[in-house]
């Protein structure tokens, strides 16, 4: 919550302000705005000698595209105010990226540490099965993925409670997807996230005339970054932007505290460290500086928030000195502090774009499952032999030799991870080269949030109009 304004309402202010820059009918922005389905869930689970009772949910915001794709949430913050406005930005992220689903999502609300991997598994697979008694799941309806507090191990637990109920549902393998790759999951989906934020904030700053009015030189090597949480998101995002992008990673806050280094502090390193001794804390060349929130006021190029929301707020906002923040969580910066740092002229990468890796590489993982095989494993052999007879081709017209090592990396097809990266940098580049495209074309749209639900809108608004169902 921020001051008074809900999570959701604040999404459903944001879309109001973008659409106010668009033709789009008052109703038709209602009917974008309005969750569709909402499911709300008590089950018991026995715990010990006794048993407690679960609170869930699951939000199907849109249904102008089928099936609705969202994760699943498990945290003690989870309510339904969250999961609406989760499963809502979902639908503008599915849109803005072109993927073509509708925005949901899933909660529960419990603290994974409090629970064995059986409970863990127990609430998991009771989940489901309420999910599949209401029709609320599969690949056609409605499809999960992991969000904070669930991975690969949850999603797994997912698809095997689903087949048990649907044996024989030729497509069941898309019922949910992150799973791991032994199970029908995809490679790159782990990291898609925060390599996607990588990508994303990469081409924000190849923009040369954009970072001179921030005061930035272009390029990410060298740029000083501050990240919070070392989740999935969180580290993908330091661990790639370190080693793919030069980045100085100068900042890391988790839940025990906030850790600095002027010199840098090595990703890898400090996450062997954790798993090591259980904190960031005493990590060596590394100064402890506060609290969780501590490195959020660092000064540093870019900032990314990949914990939870409402990091930044009334509180702290004014104390905020990034020149870019990459808003990897979803609704990290509440919707009072948002004013305030566009008028201090930070530049803020919304989270509906900049965190969109994860539904695109998932998107690609259902795929992969509809079609029931390895992506480039009919096409790999046949490219090997036509781009090598060109080559050959080649040597034979010119006279001259290509080396073995350049003919094999010139010849081969890629991998599944290969064609997942590429397609997953393609998207995340086009995105922002529409979302930049209406900041140039709309003078009066000052910043990359309001560009970007515009995008969105027109193109969940296009949707409607060609149904049919508004002018
Ligand atoms: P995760 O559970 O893997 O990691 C979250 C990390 O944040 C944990 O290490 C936790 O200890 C840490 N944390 C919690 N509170 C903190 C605090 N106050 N300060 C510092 N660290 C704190 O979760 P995740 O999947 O990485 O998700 C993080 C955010 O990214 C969420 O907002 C989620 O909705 C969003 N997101 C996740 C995905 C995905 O594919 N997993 C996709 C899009 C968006």
């Amino acid at each position: 919550m921020s001051g008074h304004i809900s999570f959701f309402k604040s999404v459903e202010n944001y879309v109001d302000k973008a659409a106010s820059f668009t033709d789009i009918p008052r109703g038709l922005v209602e009917q974008i705005k309005a969750c569709n389905l909402v499911l709300q869930i008590r089950f018991p689970v026995r715990v010990g000698n006794d048993y407690e009772v679960i609170e869930a949910y699951r939000v199907q915001h849109s249904h102008h595209r089928l099936p609705t794709k969202g994760g699943i949430r498990y945290a003690e913050s989870v309510d339904q105010d969250e999961v609406m406005a989760l499963a809502a930005l979902m639908t503008y992220k599915c849109a803005l990226v072109d993927v073509p689903f509708g925005g949901a999502k899933g909660g529960i609300k419990i603290n994974p540490a409090k629970y064995t991997v059986e409970q863990l598994q127990n609430i998991t697979r009771r989940y489901t099965t309420e999910l599949i008694k209401k029709n609320f799941i599969g690949p056609g309806i409605d499809v999960p993925a992991p969000d904070y507090g669930t991975g690969p191990r949850e999603m797994a637990w997912i698809l095997d409670t689903y087949q048990a109920f649907r044996h024989g549902e030729i497509d069941s393998i898309g019922c949910v997807t992150g799973k791991p790759v032994t199970q029908n999951g995809i490679r790159g989906r782990a990291e898609a996230t925060g390599r996607g934020v990588f990508y994303g904030l990469r081409e924000c700053l190849s923009h040369a005339e954009d970072m001179a009015k921030i005061g930035l030189t272009k390029g990410m090597a060298g740029k000083t970054m501050v990240v919070q949480g070392l989740g999935n998101v969180g580290s993908n995002t330091a661990l790639i932007s370190q080693q793919e992008g030069d980045a100085k990673i100068i900042g890391i806050a988790e839940r025990e505290g906030s850790i600095y280094s002027a010199n840098g502090i090595n990703v890898e390193k400090l996450m062997a460290f954790r798993k090591e001794t259980g904190s960031i804390i005493g990590f060596p060349g590394t100064e402890h500086i506060g609290d969780a929130s501590a490195a959020l006021e660092l000064e540093c190029d870019i900032l990314v928030p990949a914990a939870l929301e409402n990091q930044i707020t009334l509180k702290n906002a004014d104390r905020i000195k990034a020149k870019i923040i990459a808003e990897a969580a979803n609704g990290p910066i509440t919707a009072d502090a948002d004013p305030i740092l566009l008028k201090k002229g930070v530049l803020i990468l919304p989270d509906f774009y900049i965190n969109a890796g994860g539904v695109t590489v998932s998107y690609f993982e259902w795929l992969k499952n509809l079609s029931h095989h390895r992506f480039g494993r009919l096409e790999n052999r046949f490219q090997n032999e036509a781009f090598t007879g060109i080559l050959n081709k080649v040597e034979e017209m010119t006279g001259k030799t290509i080396n073995a090592r350049e003919k094999d990396f010139l010849t081969r097809g890629g991998t599944e991870v290969e064609l997942v990266n590429s397609g997953l940098q393609d998207t995340m580049v086009v995105a922002y080269q529409q979302i930049r495209e209406t900041l140039l074309q709309h003078s009066d749209i000052q910043d990359v949030r309001t560009a970007a639900f515009v995008c969105s809108l027109k193109k969940i608004a296009s949707d409607y109009v060609s149904m049919g169902i508004f002018p």
